[in-house]
């Protein structure tokens, strides 16, 4: 098995092949996003196994490739990436509205990290076969972006690295009419400001939005040029809450569940958490409708509540030079606002499905919104055993949440989860070393 990337003529075959320019090849990967990775690096390091990792995109890394280019992880560096190799130097941020907490990298360093673990672990391995700028077709065909040659890969299992189906908001035109003389631009586009603008729309309520905002006021965008289109308010985690407080995951959950065992009701349960200081929201008048884990820490919060000018009037239907339509009523525009699309759905609630079905692998959040250890994980699991049943019983899949009862639902699943890996010894053991398992102490 070469250790090159590309070569699709040669990289054909049966499984079990021995002719010139053939291989065997256990796993074909289909996507080099985080999850594809951590599932083939779990893979490399448990076994002796040979994959063949496919992509449409030039690089490693997903979504990260394309995002708006002031993107960061939401979480610490250090539990993203691949199990195997460290991502960030573990520093705490001194500067910033993260400032006291474990650093958050770029999405430059993340896509830098990805393309360090495919050209320094995985070809030099000799056990990877890198194809990118190449679409699965499916059935084992897969066809070059660039010369538009097909080849087949007979490969023992396919593993679905795509089930995610994540969406930001410079994959797609956006979902409304804009009309002659409005500008509506991906987030992406905010860098390329000339001073062009005088008032900014940010649509949507998510991490997205949120990020925008901050990119906005962090460049001295006086807040009462922002009007802010939140369709859903959303709870949000509060990012470094057991940090802040100088205690452990366990102290907190512990804390978390002390503060929910007089609740009287979901909402109840909820302001609770807001009191205990789990989660946040951005309005405290606001009932929020939504939790899709995205975290914030309280000086961001802080930030976004200067912010004003909240629209809460539905989707927004068209963009006009002089106006803005939604579901719900019209609101004033100028033809020099510029209108910021960050109504991207980066990651839907997906049906569940079996993770391990026969030849193909359907990789899931094990554990809510904690893909990339989801899928290190299952790729440890996947190592242990050839029995699917067996293997679809430890990994239950834990759909990303929508709406508020989804933080409560997918927090059990998660944790019915951990207790049935606590049962088995080795992935007891590779959880207690695992750098990407936020619940170490658990
Ligand atoms: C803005 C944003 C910030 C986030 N921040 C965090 C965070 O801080 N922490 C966290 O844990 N999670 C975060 N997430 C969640 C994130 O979804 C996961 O961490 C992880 O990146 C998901 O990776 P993936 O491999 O499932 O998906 P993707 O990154 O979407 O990768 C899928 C890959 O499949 C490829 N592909 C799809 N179809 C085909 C095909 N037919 N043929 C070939 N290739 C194909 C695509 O080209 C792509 O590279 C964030 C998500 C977003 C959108």
């Amino acid at each position: 098995l070469g250790a090159g990337i590309g070569g699709h003529e040669d990289i054909v075959v049966e499984t079990g092949g021995t002719g010139p320019g053939s291989f065997d090849i256990d796993y074909l990967v289909v996507g080099a996003g985080g999850m594809g990775m951590a599932f083939a690096d779990s893979i490399l390091t448990a076994t002796t196994r040979t994959l063949a990792i496919v992509d449409r995109y030039h690089q490693p890394g997903g979504h990260w490739t394309l995002d708006y280019p002031f993107v960061r992880l939401h979480q610490a560096s250090s539990v993203y990436g691949v199990n195997s190799r460290r991502l960030g130097s573990g520093v705490i941020d001194r500067v910033g509205w993260n400032r006291g907490l474990p650093e958050l990298a770029s999405g430059a360093e993340v896509c830098a990290y990805y393309d360090q673990v495919m050209q320094q672990d995985f070809l030099p391995s000799g056990r990877v076969r890198y194809l990118p700028m190449s679409e699965y077709l499916g059935a084992g065909h897969v066809g070059s972006l660039v010369t538009g040659r097909e080849c087949t890969i007979d490969a023992r299992r396919v593993v679905d690295a795509t089930y995610m189906d994540i969406e930001v908001p410079a994959m797609r035109a956006p979902p409304f009419a804009v009309a002659d003389g409005a500008t509506c631009v991906a987030p992406n586009a905010l860098v390329r400001l000339r001073g062009q603008h005088d008032r900014f729309v940010v649509i949507g309520a998510g991490k997205t939005g949120m990020d925008s905002c901050l990119w906005l006021l962090g460049h001295d965008v006086e807040p009462s040029a922002i009007t802010w289109v939140r369709p859903r308010d959303a709870w949000l985690s509060n990012r470094g809450f057991a940090l802040a407080q100088g205690i452990s995951g366990a102290q907190a959950l512990l804390g978390q569940v002390g503060a929910l065992a007089d609740a009287q009701s979901f909402d109840d349960a909820f302001e609770r958490l807001q009191h205990h200081g789990r989660l946040l929201r951005l309005d405290p008048a606001v009932t929020p409708t939504m939790y899709r884990s995205a975290s914030v820490t309280p000086a961001e919060l802080a930030q976004l509540r200067r912010i004003t000018a909240v629209v809460r009037l539905g989707h927004v239907r068209e963009i006009h030079a002089d106006r803005l339509e939604l579901a719900g009523g019209t609101v004033p525009a100028t033809p020099t606002t510029l209108h910021v699309d960050c109504s991207a759905d980066g990651l839907k609630r997906r049906p569940s499905t079996p993770i391990f079905g026969g030849r193909t692998l359907t990789l899931q959040s094990v554990r809510m919104s904690q893909q990339v250890f989801s899928a290190a994980l299952l790729g440890q699991i996947e190592a242990m055993s050839d029995d699917d049943a067996e293997k679809n019983a430890l990994a239950r899949p834990v759909p990303h949440p929508d709406v508020p009862l989804d933080f409560f639902r997918a927090t059990l699943d998660g944790y019915r989860n951990l207790l049935r890996w606590q049962e088995v010894p080795s992935l007891h053991a590779w959880l207690a070393a695992s750098r990407l398992n936020g619940r170490r102490s658990l």
